[in-house]
């Protein structure tokens, strides 16, 4: 998972401005971050560094940046992956002029066309499959660079929402499936392109919409023009994780509000079931609160902070090892012991991965000798990987996927463990179950006619 933006201005200075939208979509990519523009004498260039934006690029040095274009991008780390060669945006100076692409999603069929650039001559300086989406459009010298991308992405299958820098204007790109958000922005001529809503607040600009599944975007000085891929899907497969905990409550995906998603997932938990002589509902913050508030309206047990979230550390899902993992867990999270001494407790969380946080939380609640403690949470069991840009481990590493849920409540220590239902989630979030992804859930993954979807015959053509 990545963040990414981008700004278009016909007369002012963006580089700033890609710093300051980064940071609105920190929680997107911790690991590393990056900002590209294009100079006066057409040569692409790029600050990249480890770390959050603020410890990896300069606010000062972007500010006296003369560039009225420019892209930027926040990387999730992937264990193991962690190194400068890996951090967005790339770019390149080709036959053409200068490209710079950052992307978030990933490509499903990134190993055969790796494969078929390889046969064809292209050395490849990453494992990142966005190099493959590089690659394509510089094996089109003889074409315009935007049509080049507009061939190069009908290579393309599974998910990715790009922004991309070209010479002949900012462009973002959202696959035909719609599996991660991106939104456009203005303010008065300006435009920004970003992973999410939140990100246009901070500078002031309004969201305009959503880019479409399938939709090609070119923003320059002659204003903003619509594309359309030549391929299409009937079902569309935005990622429901985002959803449960991947965006910021106040952003809008689709036109719905993702605060109102998740305390809706809330509200509906509570209607699984409500344990008995239970005395309030905490959450294991931040992730889980938004909807343990609405599951404390619903039930009409009281909302208490019980849990505190040391906010000097970073995530600690994404550490490499099991060791650190815990270890991260306990720093980042302290129950109260006064709170939930001789008490019962509902806590709610969005999501149990590989059982670390929820196994490491309720025994520390333990210690703090609660007098009954009931797990919920707000989505369905993950028993299936994710192919699309989440790093979700594999299922051996997935809680639910190896073991039953009494064996999981039990292993974690919990009085009682109940998830939201797929249907449930789905509803909370109001969108049509044919406009989701929920492959982590259900393991139903793009396939069959949706994964090569319907071209009308023009796709293809880069290698005839
Ligand atoms: P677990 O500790 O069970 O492996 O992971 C569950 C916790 O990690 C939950 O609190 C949830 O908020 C968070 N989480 C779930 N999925 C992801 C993810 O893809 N990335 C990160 N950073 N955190 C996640
Ligand atoms: Fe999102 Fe899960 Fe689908 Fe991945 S598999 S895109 S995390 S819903
Ligand atoms: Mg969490």
């Amino acid at each position: 998972m990545c963040g990414v933006f981008g700004a278009f201005s016909p007369r002012n200075f963006v580089a700033e401005e890609v710093y300051l939208g980064l940071s609105a979509l920190q929680h997107r990519g911790q690991e590393s971050a990056g900002v590209a523009w294009i100079d006066e004498n057409r040569r692409v260039n790029v600050v990249k560094g480890m770390g959050l934006v603020y410890e990896a690029l300069s606010q000062s040095v972007l500010a006296e940046t003369p560039a009225k274009s420019a892209i930027g991008h926040v990387r999730y780390s992937t264990a193991g992956g962690s190194m400068l060669q890996n951090a967005q945006p790339i770019c390149a100076n080709y036959a053409q002029g200068p490209v710079a692409i950052a992307h978030n999603g990933n490509l499903t069929n990134f190993e055969s066309l790796r494969d078929t650039l390889e046969n064809r001559g292209a050395i490849f300086q990453s494992t990142s499959d966005t190099e493959a989406i590089l690659q394509l459009l510089a094996h089109q010298p003889q074409r315009r660079p935007f049509e080049a991308l507009m061939r190069a992405l009908a290579e393309a299958r599974g998910a990715y929402s790009l922004v991309v820098l070209l010479e002949e204007g900012l462009v973002a790109a959202r696959d035909p499936w719609g599996f991660r958000p991106l939104s456009l922005g203005r303010r008065g001529d300006n435009y920004y392109v970003a992973s999410e809503s939140c990100a246009f607040s901070l500078l002031g600009a309004s969201f305009v919409r959503d880019v479409e599944p399938g939709e090609v975007i070119l923003i320059n000085e002659r204003g903003v023009t619509s594309y359309r891929l030549p391929l299409e899907s009937k079902k569309k497969w935005l990622c429901s994780f985002e959803y449960v905990y991947f965006a910021r409550p106040d952003s809008m995906i689709e036109g719905r509000s993702v605060y109102r998603a998740r305390q809706e997932m809330g509200r509906k938990l509570a209607q699984v079931e409500t344990a008995n002589d239970v005395d309030f509902v905490a959450s294991l913050p931040d992730s889980g609160t938004t909807a343990a508030l609405g599951f404390s309206a619903e039930s009409g047990l009281p909302f208490e902070a019980a849990v505190v979230r040391n906010r000097y550390v970073g995530r600690t899902f994404i550490q490499p090892t099991q060791k650190v993992r815990e270890l991260g867990v306990r720093i980042k999270l302290s129950p109260s012991p006064d709170l939930f001494r001789n008490r019962s407790a509902v806590l709610v969380d969005d999501s149990i991965v590989r059982g670390t946080t929820a196994g490491l939380v309720v025994a520390m609640i333990r210690e703090c000798r609660a007098k009954a403690l009931h797990l919920r949470i707000s989505s369905p069991p993950v028993r299936f990987p994710c192919f699309y840009g989440i790093d979700t481990p594999s299922s051996v590493d997935l809680a639910a996927a190896k073991y039953s849920l009494d064996d999981i409540a039990r292993t974690v220590g919990a009085d009682s463990l109940r998830y939201l239902t797929r249907e449930a989630m789905i509803e909370a979030i109001g969108l049509p179950p044919d406009s989701l992804c929920t492959a982590c859930f259900d393991g139903q993954y793009l396939g069959g006619e949706d994964a090569s979807a319907s071209c009308g015959g023009n796709c293809g053509k880069i290698f005839d």
